[in-house]
């Protein structure tokens, strides 16, 4: 019986993390999965139901209600059975979707439902506690990391190919914020797990941050480590 294998991804926004995730899974063969989708998820459903992005009591409840699942071969996000897969790359549920995860019961709700993803299938996750939190035993954990100013030119050029505009110093400014908060909250901050291999990505190609990867987790099976469980 073939066993599971977890590469986890995490890092600051616009590291890279969904593309290099994406492209890996579909290397090996893995299902991808991108959790900041499933907090932008929660995050849209708040603000659609008129909810403050500070109510943990009804923000725990819709967490625990909300019917979140991928679709067509990942690429398609529902909530609810509703394709929201364009309505959370809108510029405003990164900053809603941030709030939302300082909220413990959300990240508990959300935690136990990336753990089921994961229960039958090989993934590559990615977000900003999967090798701290989420799987702490991932075989393979990757920090992966940019100089903002990248970062934000990335961020930059996503929402231009989704037609969106926004000033690059509002998108530096928010993404700074947005890190600020995510490293600074009290419950699964985001930060580099011990044994994850940090990997900065700003002079690399998404090709050589694959190829690093790749190498790591060849590394890890030819080593005849017991890598998969
Ligand atoms: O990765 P993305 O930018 O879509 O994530 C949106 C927000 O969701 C992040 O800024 C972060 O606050 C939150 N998030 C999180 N834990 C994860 C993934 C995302 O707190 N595992």
């Amino acid at each position: 019986m073939s066993k599971r294998i977890v590469v986890a991804i995490d890092g600051p926004a616009g590291a890279g993390k969904s593309t290099i995730a994406r492209a890996l899974a579909g290397r090996l063969g893995f299902l991808f999965i991108d959790t900041g989708a499933m907090y932008r998820a929660v995050a849209l459903w708040a603000i659609r139901t008129g909810t403050a992005l500070d109510d943990m009591h009804r923000l725990d409840q819709l967490a625990r209600q909300a019917r979140i699942e991928f679709g067509a071969g990942n690429t398609r996000v529902l909530l609810n059975g509703e394709d929201v897969t364009d309505a959370i790359r809108e510029p405003e549920m990164a900053d809603a979707a941030s709030k939302v995860s300082t909220v413990p019961a959300v990240r508990r709700a959300l935690v136990e439902l990336q753990r089921k993803m994961a229960t039958e299938n090989s993934v590559v996750m990615e977000g900003r506690d999967i090798g701290t939190v989420v799987f702490p035993e991932a075989q393979v954990k990757i920090f992966l990391d940019a100089s903002p100013a990248v970062r934000a030119l990335r961020r930059l050029g996503d929402l231009k190919a989704k037609g969106i505009e926004v000033a690059p110093e509002q998108l530096e400014r928010e993404i700074a914020d947005r890190d600020r908060r995510d490293r600074t909250r009290a419950e699964a901050p985001l930060m580099q797990a011990p044994d994850a291999m940090y990997l900065d990505s700003t002079a690399l190609t998404i090709d050589e941050v694959q190829e690093h990867i790749l190498a790591i987790l060849r590394a890890r099976m030819s080593n005849g480590k017991e890598i998969v469980r």
